[in-house]
């Protein structure tokens, strides 16, 4: 179910109803629409499922899902996943949804920031707060050297190999990729400005037996400056906590301070948005100023809107009956519940 569909760059890839972000509320429109025969794609920009849940606040628990007296944040997107499984969405992670352009009435043509390319009859924003981006580090001209010398995130390893890499952060993310690229690299330093860490002890456990090897260095303090010519590094300047300088020569640089969300693309795709931040929604249908454009969840805005997950839920199963009467405009929709519908338990695998 999470493997990408095998389709080409640039033939488009034909579904019922595209869905922008995998979050909360955009797994469980997926349960909804597929209740209703919808076949769904699901797009997003993290190399995870699960949005603000997966990325924000794994293991916190939550207390106010209907039902459900307590679950972890991640237990609630794995529930997810279990719930929509007889549905066969395709997820596509690690892309961004830069351009929708209708193309018919109502077909659209969604472009990713990888050249995929989707026509789909319906869409569905269910964008939380944004695109989650990479924190900037504050290291003056640190911009120079973006996409050629400093990396917020690493799409091939391969191209790292037999450099000479500095690694900032002390989370998760700095010590996971510390422990992956540390066979790759030609020299792998760790920088961090203070010796407790914000990771899973195992991987500060399997780091620090790299350092003991002497088969990577870990050192304290904070990249001050940059050196390097045609957005070529050569070295960073770091300052000790002490006040002392040194020098790393290194090739590339991977600062991970963490992610903020920022609208993104979204405010471009020409729908009537609220103080410039919220998609305008009608709460009859969820439908936005767009017909066959749909926004769900922590995007969107109506008058009494509370940014809750179960409110999110609520939504998509509105979205759906509409998104219906696109996907299939010749056909009659029965209100059903799963409880006594033996159709609709077939959809689910369990009659
Ligand atoms: C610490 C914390 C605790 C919380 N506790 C609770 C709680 O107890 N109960 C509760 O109900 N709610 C809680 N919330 C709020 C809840 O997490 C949100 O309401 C919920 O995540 C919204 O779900 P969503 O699917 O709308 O969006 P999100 O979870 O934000 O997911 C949106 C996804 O869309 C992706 N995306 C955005 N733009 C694009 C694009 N252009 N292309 C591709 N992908 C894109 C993002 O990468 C993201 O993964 C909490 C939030 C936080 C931060």
């Amino acid at each position: 179910m999470e493997n990408e569909a095998e389709q080409g760059m640039t033939e488009p890839i034909k579904t019922d109803v595209l869905i922008i972000g995998a979050g909360p509320c955009g797994l469980f429109a997926v349960f909804e629409l597929g209740l209703l025969d919808m076949k769904t794609h699901l797009i997003d920009i993290l190399d995870k499922i699960g949005g603000q849940c997966a990325e924000l606040y794994p293991e916190k628990p939550i207390y106010d899902i209907p039902g459900v007296p307590y679950v972890t944040a991640q237990g609630l997107v794995d529930a997810l996943m279990t719930q929509i499984k007889p549905f066969g969405a395709n997820f596509h992670l690690q892309e961004m949804v830069e351009k929708i352009e209708k193309i018919g009435d109502p077909l659209f043509r969604v472009t990713t920031d990888r050249g995929k390319v989707f026509e789909v009859k319906v869409v569905v924003i269910a964008a939380g707060g944004g695109s989650f981006q990479p924190k900037r580090p504050p290291i003056p001209g640190i911009e120079q050297y973006e996409g050629t010398s400093v990396f917020y995130a690493v799409r091939q390893m391969e191209a790292f190999r037999d450099k000479r890499i500095l690694i900032v952060g002390g989370g998760d993310s700095a010590l996971d990729w510390t422990l992956n690229l540390a066979p790759l690299a030609s020299h792998l330093t760790l920088l961090h400005r203070r010796s407790e860490f914000r990771a899973a002890p195992d991987s500060v456990n399997k780091m620090m037996a790299l350092v003991g090897e002497g088969k990577i260095d870990f050192v304290l303090g904070q990249v001050s400056a940059l050196e390097g010519e045609g957005g070529r590094i050569a070295k960073a300047i770091v300052k000790r906590n002490d006040g002392s300088n040194f020098e790393i020569a290194c090739d590339a640089i991977l600062p991970f301070f963490g992610l903020t969300m920022k609208l993104g693309p979204v405010a471009d795709w020409g729908i009537e948005m609220k103080d410039g931040e919220y998609v305008l929604v009608d709460t009859a249908t969820f439908e936005s100023s767009v017909p066959g454009i749909f926004a769900i969840g922590d995007i969107n805005w109506y008058p009494g809107k509370l940014k809750l997950i179960l409110s999110g839920f609520h939504e998509a199963a509105l979205m759906a009956q509409k998104a219906h009467r696109y996907v299939y405009p010749d056909k009659r929709l029965v209100f059903q519940y799963t409880t006594s519908s033996s159709s609709l338990q077939k959809k689910l695998g369990v009659a």
